[in-house]
C-alpha cells in the first residue's frame, strides 16, 4: 500500500506556520530542471517531495524549465522532463519556461542599474575570479564599479543589442566585495552569448545567471516556497537581495535539503551524459541507467520510486542512501502485483525417460501464491523439459540439495524427478540428463510418500518460447558520492554491467506487451523491454533479483 504524507519533516513545519501565521493563504511549489539533459533518481527526490508537500498542504505545484542557458538545453529534453514527471504520477498546476520572463529579467536589472545596484563590468571572467578573493581575504572592487548610472544603462542596451561580443562585457550586482559570504561580492548576473535558444530562438544575447533568474522566477509565478539542493544554501542570501532590490511583489522563501546519493549510482547529469555521448550505454533510457527514462525502461514502477522518495524523507544533511533500498520498495511492490511464471535463462535439456513419448499433460500452476486472484494457469508438462543449468552439478557441494546424479528433487508444480545419467558433448560439457519421474508424486495430489530438499523450475521443451534475458550489474563500481576523488569516473564504469543470455519462457508469454511485469520463480522480476521485445521473442530485463538481507530501519 501506498502511504502518502507519513512522515514530517522541518520543511513541512515551515509551511504549516507560515500558514498559520495567514504569511501564505496557499503554498505554491515548484520543480525547476534545467533542460539539458534527462532526470534522474535524485530528481524523483525533488518532484516527490515538491509535488506531495503542495498536495498534502493544498497548495500548486509548476513545473518549471530552468532554460536560461542556451548552449546546453534542447527540446528533446524539455519532452523527456514532461514524461518523466507524469509517469512519476504527478501533474502540475502550470507549465512555465524561465526563457518566457527574460523581457521581465531584463527590465528587473534596469531597476537595479537605475538604482545604482548593477554596474556593466569589462573585466574577463579569469580577471573577475582573482578580483573575487577568498574565504580569508577580501574581494577587490573592480575599476568599473564607479561607472554612472547612466554610462550603465548604456552599456547594458548596447550589450543586448548586439554590439559586443561573448565575453566582453558582464552586468554585475554591486553588493559588498569585502562580505564574508563570497556570492555576495558583485555576483555576475547578465552575460553576453550568441548563441540560439531553444524557445527564444535569436530574440536574445545577453541571458541572466542562475543566481539572478532564479528568485525571479519563484517570485513572477508566486512560488512561497523554493525547494532547492544543500549547495545553495550560501546563495540564499544573494536570493533575497535580488527579491528585495528587484522590488518583486511576491516574497517567495529559499529552503534548502540534502541532495539524494544512492550508492553506485550517478545523479549528475553531465557524468549521464558522458556515457550516453561516449556510448557506454544505449541512450539516455539504458536499463542500465539511472535515470528516470532508464528505471522505467528497467521496470521500476512510479510506486516503488515514490514510497522510496517518501521514506528516506528530507533532511539537512548529505548521505548517500543503500541502493537496496529502492530495491526494496520495488519487490514490495511487484510481489503481489505481478504474475509469476517460469523461465529458463541457461536452458540445460532434461529427458524423463519413463514418460511416454508423444504424450503432454497439462498441469495446474497458480499465477501468484501470495495473491489468489491472479488465478491459474494450466501448463504443459511432457518428456522433454529445459532446466536452468544452475541447478544441476555433477560433483555437487555439501548442502546443495537440487539436481546431481542419483538426487530426486520436486520439479515446480509437477513431479519428483530423479537424475540417472548425465550426457556429455565431445568437451565433456553436460548436453543433456536422462531422468526419471514418479507418477505418484504430481503435485497438488496429497503425495506424502516420501520428502525432497530442493524444488526447481522447468519449461516444457516442445512448448518453450524463446526468450532473451538481460541481467544488470551496476553501471559504476564504486560511486558513492558526488566528490571528486580525482579519478575520471568513466575509469570506474564496470565492463560487465550487462549480461545477455538465450533461454525460454513459457509459451503463453507470446505476445507480451512492452513494460508488462513477472516474477520468474526463483529468478527475478522482469520487465518486457520497450526498444527490442518482440511479439514471437520477449526481451526482458532483470528488474531486480527475488532476495535480498537488506531491511529497513524502524
Ligand atoms: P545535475 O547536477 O544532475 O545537473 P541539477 O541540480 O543541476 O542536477 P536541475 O535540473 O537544476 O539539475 O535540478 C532540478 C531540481 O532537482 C533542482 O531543484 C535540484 O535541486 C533538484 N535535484 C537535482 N539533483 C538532486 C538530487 N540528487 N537530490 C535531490 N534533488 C535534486
Ligand atoms: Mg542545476
Amino acid at each position: 500500500m501506498e502511504e502518502n504524507n507519513v512522515k514530517s519533516n522541518f520543511i513541512k513545519n515551515i509551511i504549516t506556520e507560515d500558514l498559520e501565521s495567514g504569511k501564505h493563504k496557499q503554498i505554491v511549489t515548484r520543480f525547476p530542471p534545467e533542460p539539458n539533459g534527462y532526470l534522474h533518481i535524485g530528481h524523483a527526490k525533488s518532484i516527490t517531495l515538491n509535488f506531495e508537500l503542495a498536495d498534502e498542504f493544498n497548495g500548486k505545484t509548476n513545473l518549471r524549465f530552468d532554460d536560461t542557458n542556451p548552449v546546453k538545453e534542447d527540446t528533446e529534453y524539455v519532452e523527456s522532463i514532461k514524461e518523466d514527471v507524469k509517469w512519476l504520477g504527478f501533474d502540475w498546476d502550470a507549465l512555465y519556461f524561465a526563457s518566457d520572463y527574460f523581457d521581465e529579467m531584463y527590465k528587473r536589472a534596469l531597476v537595479l542599474i537605475k538604482k545604482g545596484k548593477a554596474f556593466v563590468c569589462d573585466l574577463t571572467a579569469e580577471e573577475i575570479r582573482e578580483h573575487r578573493g577568498t574565504l580569508t581575504k577580501p574581494g577587490v572592487e573592480s575599476p568599473y564599479r564607479n561607472r554612472t548610472i547612466e554610462e550603465n544603462l548604456d552599456l547594458f542596451e548596447r550589450m543586448r543589442s548586439g554590439e559586443f561580443k561573448d565575453g566582453e562585457k558582464v552586468l554585475r550586482a554591486k553588493i559588498d566585495m569585502s562580505s564574508p559570504n563570497i556570492n555576495m561580492r558583485d555576483p555576475v548576473i547578465y552575460r553576453i552569448a550568441h548563441s540560439t535558444h531553444h524557445n527564444t530562438g535569436d530574440k536574445w544575447c545577453i541571458y541572466p545567471m542562475y543566481d539572478f533568474a532564479h528568485p525571479i522566477e519563484d517570485a513572477i509565478e508566486g512560488v512561497t516556497h523554493s525547494i532547492c539542493t544543500l549547495e545553495f544554501e550560501d546563495h540564499r542570501p544573494l536570493y533575497d537581495w535580488v527579491v528585495r532590490e528587484c522590488e518583486m511583489e511576491a516574497q517567495p522563501r529559499q529552503i534548502e535539503f540534502a541532495r539524494l546519493n544512492v550508492t553506485n549510482t550517478v545523479t549528475s547529469k553531465r557524468k549521464l551524459k558522458k556515457l550516453v555521448d561516449e556510448k557506454f550505454v544505449d541512450g539516455w533510457d539504458d536499463p542500465r541507467m539511472p535515470t528516470i527514462a532508464g528505471i522505467r525502461r528497467r521496470g521500476y514502477t512510479p510506486e516503488s520510486i515514490r514510497n522510496f522518495c517518501r521514506e528516506i524523507g528530507v533532511a539537512k544533511a548529505s548521505s548517500v542512501v543503500d541502493e537496496q533500498m529502492l530495491e526494496h520498495f520495488l519487490r514490495e511492490d511487484l510481489k503481489a502485483k505481478v504474475p509469476a511464471t517460469m523461465a529458463v535463462l541457461r536452458p540445460l535439456k532434461v529427458i524423463i525417460t519413463n514418460y511416454p513419448e508423444g504424450k503432454v499433460e497439462m498441469l495446474e500452476a497458480e499465477n501468484n501464491s501470495e495473491n489468489e486472484a491472479l488465478g491459474v494457469r494450466q501448463i504443459p508438462f511432457s518428456r522433454e523439459l529445459y532446466i536452468d543449468q544452475e541447478d544441476f552439478i555433477e560433483n555437487p557441494p555439501k548442502k546443495y540439495f537440487r539436481l546431481f546424479p542419483g538426487n530426486e528433487v520436486r520439479f515446480k508444480n509437477a513431479y519428483f524427478i530423479k537424475c540417472n545419467e548425465v550426457v556429455k558433448d565431445d568437451d565433456g560439457n553436460v548436453v543433456e540428463l536422462h531422468c526419471t519421474y514418479d507418477p505418484e508424486t504430481k503435485c497438488g495430489t496429497g503425495f506424502t510418500g516420501r520428502k525432497v530438499k530442493g524444488t526447481i523450475h522447468w519449461i516444457d521443451a516442445s512448448h518453450a518460447l524463446p526468450a532473451e534475458f538481460r541481467l544488470f550489474q551496476p553501471l559504476i563500481l564504486d560511486e558513492e558520492s558526488e566528490e571528486d576523488d580525482g579519478k575520471d569516473f568513466l575509469d570506474k564504469v564496470n565492463p560487465n554491467s550487462l549480461e545477455v543470455l538465450q533461454g525460454f519462457v513459457e509459451e503463453n508469454m507470446k505476445g507480451v506487451k512492452p513494460q508488462e511485469k513477472f516474477q520468474f520463480i526463483r529468478v527475478g522480476y522482469f520487465n518486457v523491454d520497450a526498444k527490442y521485445s518482440t511479439d514471437e521473442k520477449p526481451v526482458l530485463n532483470r528488474i531486480v533479483s527475488l532476495k535480498s538481507s537488506f531491511k529497513i530501519k524502524k
